[in-house]
């Protein structure tokens, strides 16, 4: 289980345009001591979340520290479908109550438009890049 201290890194290299951050600057940025940041660096490390470059910043020595696994950044576009949004009974719809998600036949069938709709974009896909390998063949 991640400690306080590798939670805030996780958020601060997640935020951070390209999932790297200078160790240097983590001591600085965190407040807190070199030692503490260098041993949750390194069990991060272990459980490969994150990667150590040795980096020189300016003659001085350091590690550039890279996440390795970046959570994939959930666009607005991705949910939209969700019938859920524009529901009038959200308010009293939950897990174990009258109304749920388990039993609400409007989401069951805005998920099956959706994974019909993903489906047909898949295998849209699928053509497109098979006519593609097909055109490099002739060409
Ligand atoms: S699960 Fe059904 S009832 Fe509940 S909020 Fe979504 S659409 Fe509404």
């Amino acid at each position: 289980m991640a400690s306080d201290l590798e939670e805030k890194i996780l958020l601060l290299l997640q935020n951070s345009p390209e999932g790297v951050i200078l160790q240097s600057e983590l001591w600085k940025i965190l407040d807190s001591g070199s030692r503490e940041v260098s041993r949750s660096l390194a069990k991060m490390a272990k459980r490969n979340l994150i990667l150590r470059e040795p980096y020189s910043d300016g003659g001085r020595k350091t590690f550039k520290v890279i996440l390795l696994k970046k959570k994939p950044k959930i666009e607005l576009d991705d949910i939209l479908w969700c019938c859920c949004f524009t529901c009038h009974d959200l308010s009293k719809c939950g897990m174990g109550l009258p109304i749920s998600p388990e039993m609400c036949p409007k989401l069951t069938i805005s998920l099956r438009n959706e994974m019909i709709k993903m489906k047909k974009q898949e295998e849209l896909k699928k053509i497109s890049s098979q006519s593609g390998d097909g055109d490099a063949k002739e060409g």
